[in-house]
């Protein structure tokens, strides 16, 4: 048979030969019936009861995955414990049981089909991806109220490859024995559940395979390259040979990576630099922890908005924010203040779509004009900093007057603060994030009136080269080796450090292996990068002095176009990567 090739996303690094494994699903769809009144009762007692036994379900689960992963893979299923828990959920439920008189699980779903398809008209793939987790609680509690019980994945005799349309995070949470070589689903993206449980396990996987779970039949050979979202049927013997000698390599270089987790970024001639996270959502703060984090630089506080359909209250903000900044556990949390509008537009806010939303109503000057809403969420990171280190940022400044205004506020809400009956954490430091050419050619005056500096990298570069970061026909633009880039970048840092304040970045640029030695030689003294990243850019600060780093930086400052610095780059590091795989084939 020849070899077929589908193309799927890349979930989880890694190689695998082996036989396909077909995951059976049972779906269980609720029969819908009307009930008397005098039912009511009974089937909300029933809904309580399924509840009760999905919530024991789970917990079993969490500390099976605690046992065999560990505490920060065990977490999350716990996201799945907060759905059960949310009121919102039980109210609807309950609500739909007394008013529409229907029985108690048809009653439940039609709350999940309601919340599943807000999260769908939600552009942001976490909330698409976070529909598993809901769908999966859904199954089990409809399970319970069956009173059949949880349903055991038929685990593979042999060591196979998942095959699935789709893996819940319970599902994938079972198969976590030995015999699983790599999972490859037809649906999901690169953060799904699956595809973070996938990487916990070191277990390669693919998602985004589209209908490969009809066409491949179950004990088919197939080869899997979850480094590049790859699935082969058939594979060819020279294949077969390639991944398994991929995969050996694979395994010594993660060995070495994983062991860099408590070591500093530190450059062999002694300079430092953080190695913080970016996250959104509160459950990725394990993730954080796991690769290394020294804190979090950038929490996109929009996401916990996004999440609602209503305007978290205050106190719903300080439960969030001091929970998260509790499990950091003495880390360092900044707080972006919301950074609505642009791309990230939600209704209920009244941020709404305009002709030119990057140029619009968002950012700080949203904030601004919607002062109660700022000071509330000002007031709650306060007072989340009573349970540990956090601190404030501002996204989108263009000049010290905007700064000027949220400070204003913010020591408003700090007086507020002093005469209510609460614990808070005070003066927090405050910084801003350096996105717009204005906060470039002031950031001199801005460093004096501020704390710390964070560049947005993603922004200063839309911004500055004048590309809609959200246009595929002007990506190409997106230049982080533009020499008005580069120059932007260096400036503010040399204006933070005049100043005596910190500079760091926290944009995609940071995410990039290819840029650490340059974001090195830029002087920053802060990365905040995806998780996932953080141990290869970390594993190149360790291994270039600042001196070389700055040697780098100034070639590529001398170079005219993104085009030339790119190509030098690139000749670099190929260099560079050779000197050091025949260095340390000396040293065996
Ligand atoms: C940035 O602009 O680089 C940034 C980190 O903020 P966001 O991507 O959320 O706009
Ligand atoms: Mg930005």
């Amino acid at each position: 048979m020849k070899p077929i090739q589908y193309q799927g996303i890349a979930a989880s690094s890694g190689y695998a030969v082996g036989p396909i494994h077909k995951l059976r699903v049972r779906t269980v769809v609720p029969v819908r019936r009307s009930i008397p009144p005098e039912e009511i009762p009974l089937e909300k007692k029933r809904f309580q009861d399924a509840v009760a036994q999905a919530r024991d379900e789970i917990q079993e689960l969490i500390q099976h995955l605690e046992r065999d992963l560990g505490p920060e893979e065990a977490e999350i299923l716990s996201s799945q414990l907060f759905i059960l828990e949310d009121e919102m959920v039980w109210d609807a439920t309950l609500a739909a049981i007394q008013l529409d008189r229907i029985n108690a699980e048809a009653a439940f779903a039609k709350t999940v089909g309601d919340v599943t398809a807000r999260f769908l008209e939600i552009e942001e793939v976490t909330f698409r991806e976070r529909v598993n987790d809901l769908r999966d609680v859904e199954q089990r509690v409809l399970r319970a109220f069956l009173g059949t019980g949880p349903v055991e994945p038929d685990l593979p005799e042999e060591p196979s490859i998942i095959l699935a349309r789709n893996l819940t995070p319970s599902d994938t949470a079972t198969l976590t024995g030995g015999e699983v070589l790599a999972f490859v689903t037809d649906e999901g993206g690169a953060t799904s559940h699956v595809a973070i449980l996938a990487r916990s396990l070191g277990v390669p996987a693919v998602v985004g395979l589209k209908d490969a779970s009809k066409r491949l039949k179950p004990g088919r050979t197939v080869a899997v390259d979850g480094t590049e979202g790859l699935l082969i049927a058939n594979p060819d013997l020279e294949t077969r040979d390639r991944f398994t000698l991929l995969q050996r390599r694979l395994v010594d270089i993660n060995e070495k990576l994983a062991g860099l987790k408590d070591l500093e970024a530190i450059t062999p001639d002694g300079h430092r630099v953080r190695m913080m996270a970016n996250i959104e959502l509160p459950i990725e703060v394990d993730e954080a922890l796991a690769r290394g984090a020294e804190g979090i630089g950038l929490l996109r506080t929009e996401y916990l908005f996004f999440q609602r359909k209503r305007i978290p209250s205050l106190e719903d903000q300080v439960t969030v924010y001091s929970e998260m900044v509790r499990r950091m556990k003495g880390r360092p949390v900044i707080f972006r203040t919301l950074d609505v509008g642009g791309d990230k537009v939600t209704d209920y806010l009244g941020a709404k779509r305009e002709y030119n939303p990057f140029l619009g109503w968002r950012g700080i000057r949203f904030s601004l004009a919607n002062r109660n809403l700022f000071k509330t969420q000002i007031k709650a990171v306060h007072r989340a900093a009573a349970a540990g280190p956090a601190k404030l940022m501002f996204p989108m400044i263009t000049g010290v007057a905007e700064l000027r205004t949220a400070r204003e506020i913010c020591e408003e809400a700090v007086h507020e603060l002093e005469q209510e009956d609460v614990e808070y954490a005070a003066p927090l430091d405050t910084g801003i994030m350096i996105e717009t050419p204005s906060a470039v050619l002031t950031a001199d005056l801005l460093a004096r009136e501020c704390d710390f500096f964070s560049i947005g990298s993603n922004d200063l570069i839309q911004y500055t080269l004048a590309m809609d970061r959200g246009n595929s026909r002007v990506s190409y633009l997106y230049q982080p080796l533009h020499p008005a880039i580069l120059r932007a970048i260096r400036d503010t840092v040399n204006a933070a450090h005049d100043a005596g304040i910190w500079a760091g970045l926290c944009g995609e640029m940071g995410s990039e292996t290819r840029l650490a030695e340059v974001l090195l030689g830029l002087g920053l003294d802060e990365i905040s990068l995806h998780g996932a990243a953080l141990p290869k850019v970390k594993q190149v600060i360790r291994w270039t002095t600042l001196s070389e780093a700055r040697q780098v930086v100034d070639e590529l400052l001398s170079l005219s176009t993104a085009e030339e610095a790119n190509r030098w780059l690139e000749d670099y590091v190929t260099a560079r990567k050779k000197e050091r795989w025949e260095g340390a084939q000396n040293e065996q």
